[in-house]
């Protein structure tokens, strides 16, 4: 496997030089061929001095692109030489050392922020190598603040990061900073340390072997041998774990990703690469990983009662989150019952609907309308609800049946139709048969606006009013299903205020808690609510309840969310970002197997086809959705596709910039996989 790195340090003068060589003398002694490169060198030898010691061939041109005399800053001494910096020339001796070598290193000039040119950065050559970034720091007083910074620019820009090294730079007794230093960078930032270089007296090969093997562990860094927690972990969890809607099969041939840690928008793995979460987790994180406010709210409460029930008891946290719910939900929402998942916050529904009508008399009205394409859950009452073929055909004997309205994608309506008008047409053939069977009717349950899982299929304005007003019309509970719509996603709490529509029942859950802790709460109202208080004899009780319902622990969870919504005005500063991601959304259309980008606030699919005129997709075996998501993996962004639609659903709190390095990588990924 080829490999490249890029040695960059928290200054100058930290050596970048020594660190590069005895790297490169570890891996010759490892076996491995090494090469080297110095792109920009503004005084010094130290492209003479890397050459010689890693007795590399080449020649120093080839090395050392760019050399002038002076210790300044590129960018000034290239300017004055009237030399003019072209990355396309670095690129072309770059690429020559990388078909010759096994493992390339790179060495940087200055920092990671050092302008070679006025728009043109060390971080930007990076970027445009793909090179693996490597940390040099100093030990003591000053350097926490100098590694942390570089480590959250490298983040920032979506790079990949292997690790710290420290560098002795003088002899001398250590004190409790030397001692610590790294100990507290590995716990303050998450990164691996990649081990401590004694202060060398001398830099020969001999030296450097005698002195660094012990210390640097080169093999783990060079990740031909992966570090043995990760080897030992990625063994056990393809022989103990079965994961959800995944091919086993191909899952125990791949190389599984271990998530370690996260902060921020970031997932961080067990060899400490970080990694954009571009999905949120699967569509629930809110307010970023490890956010101060929400762990605070965790902890204080796991201190207080970690579990009672709801059959029987009563506690705070439900109670007060059930109060504050109702004050933010659509108006007439005024009960809220508690369970653990999207999927039993649909059967709730779906069962409260069902006896409700049971209960005041009205017993023929028994059936479910759902739309013919939509997604509710994955259990049986929530799989009867849904349609996805792919998901839901092995089942459907098992299921209970419903009356499907057809509905189209959005993107495709049949020949003849024009897209909107024929989701209103649909909508209208749906009446005819209310006519006739609205008496035997008892709900209509939909995603209101964006059916995420059917490939972020996004309506026009009007559908979700014109639904609700049949509902209305013909006497059928309307149910809401926002477990993926809900807490901002769509760029207002809730997707229902988009058209200001009132559901009878609202399905509430993956955001309730910021994405931490798994809750879940279905709403109703009053009416509703009062269509199960009879007298005890009559068996009228609604008969559901999980063992987990209202646990305190998410409860509070769900309030810290709810806190931080107001504290940091979560939805105020969503919309410039919602702007932004528009404009840049808008050249994914510059790629011609791009059929469609659709956006509604934070909720994005980018449509794959084989053919744009004709909108022909991709055969669902050539795996395009998939490809294009395993190559944004290799920049560090991770992404999950619904077919050949790609998802971003990035944390509201995402920065501006995270949000650029998403919408790029994604653009690569597409680019790289799918132009020839
Ligand atoms: C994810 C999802 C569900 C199911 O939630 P789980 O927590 O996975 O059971 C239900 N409805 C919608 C709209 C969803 O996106």
């Amino acid at each position: 496997m080829k490999q490249a790195f890029f040695i960059t340090a928290t200054d100058t003068g930290v050596g970048k030089t020594i660190v590069t060589s005895v790297l490169g003398v570890l891996a010759q002694e490892h076996g491995l061929r090494v090469g080297v490169m110095k792109p920009v060198q503004c005084g010094g030898d130290d492209a003479q001095f890397l050459k010689k010691v890693l007795r590399a061939d080449d020649d120093i041109k080839r090395i050392n692109p760019y050399f002038v005399k002076d210790p300044l800053s590129p960018h000034l001494v290239l300017s004055r030489a009237k030399i003019k910096f072209d990355i396309k020339k670095v690129k072309k001796e770059f690429s020559y050392l990388k078909e010759k070598y096994d493992v390339v290193f790179v060495e940087g000039a200055g920092g990671f922020l050092v302008p070679i040119t006025d728009n043109y950065f060390m971080a930007d050559l990076v970027k445009d190598l793909d090179l693996k970034v490597i940390v040099v720091s100093r030990l003591g007083l000053g350097t926490i603040n100098h590694t942390l910074l570089t480590i959250e620019q490298i983040r920032q820009k979506g790079l990949h990061l292997t690790g710290v090294i420290f560098n002795e730079t003088k002899k001398e007794a250590k004190g409790i900073p030397e001692k610590t230093n790294p100990f507290s960078i590995q716990q303050l930032s998450g990164v691996s340390i990649l081990g401590q270089i004694p202060f060398l007296k001398k830099l020969n090969r001999r030296h450097i072997q005698e002195k660094c093997s012990g210390p640097i562990d080169i093999k783990r860094i060079l990740k031909s041998f992966p570090i043995k927690k990760t080897v030992e972990l990625v063994d056990d969890d393809k022989k103990y774990v079965w994961h959800p809607f995944t091919q086993m099969k191909d899952w125990t041939n791949g190389q599984p990703l271990i998530i370690d840690k996260a902060e921020g928008s970031f997932l961080i793995d067990s060899d400490g690469n970080s990694y954009l979460d571009g999905v949120s987790s699967l569509w629930v994180n809110v307010h970023g990983h490890n956010h101060p406010r929400m762990n605070r709210g965790i902890i204080e409460q796991l201190n207080k009662l970690d579990h009672s029930t709801l059959l029987g008891l009563a506690n705070s946290p439900s109670i007060e989150l059930a109060k504050k719910l109702v004050k933010i939900a659509p108006k007439g929402l005024e009960k809220v019952f508690y369970s653990d998942n999207g999927s039993t916050s649909v059967e709730i529904a779906i069962k409260m609907a069902y006896q409700y009508w049971q209960n005041i008399g009205c017993t023929k009205k028994r059936k479910l309308v759902h739309l013919a394409n939509s997604y509710h859950g994955d259990t049986l009452g929530s799989v009867s609800v849904g349609g996805i073929d792919l998901f839901h055909k092995v089942y459907r004997d098992l299921i209970i049946e419903t009356v499907k309205v057809n509905f189209p994608d959005c993107y495709r309506a049949p020949k003849g139709k024009k897209y909107p008008d024929y989701a209103f047409e649909c909508l209208d053939k749906f009446e005819t048969i209310l006519k006739r069977e609205y008496q035997d009717i008892a709900a209509f349950i939909v995603e209101p606006i964006v059916q995420g899982a059917a490939g972020m299929i996004i309506w026009p304005k009007g559908i979700l009013k014109r639904i609700e007003t049949l509902c209305r019309k013909y006497d059928i509970i309307f149910i809401v299903d926002e477990v993926a719509t809900g807490f901002g996603r769509t760029g207002k709490m809730f997707a229902c205020e988009h058209e200001k529509v009132h559901p009878d029942i609202l399905c509430l859950a993956k955001g309730l808690t910021g994405g931490v802790l798994p809750l879940a709460a279905t709403l109703t109202t009053k009416k509703i609510f009062d269509g199960f208080i009879f007298d005890y004899e009559t068996q009228k009780t609604f008969f559901h309840g999980h063992t987990f319902t209202g646990n305190p622990i998410c409860c509070a969870a769900a309030l810290a969310n709810l806190e931080i919504f107001g504290k940091e005005k979560t939805l105020k500063s969503l919309h410039p970002k919602i702007k932004f991601l528009q404009k840049e959304l808008q050249k994914f259309y510059d790629i011609k197997c791009v059929g469609d980008v659709r956006q509604k606030g934070f909720m994005v699919g980018i449509e794959l086809v084989k053919n744009r005129s004709t909108k022909e997709a991709f055969d669902w075996k050539e795996k395009a959705g998939i490809k294009v998501c395993e190559k944004a993996r290799e920049r560090g962004v991770i992404l999950r596709p619904l077919g050949n639609v790609i998802v971003l659903m990035p944390p509201l709190s995402i920065s501006r910039e995270e949000l650029k390095i998403l919408c790029d990588v994604t653009y690569w990924a597409i680019k790289e996989v799918l132009e020839v």
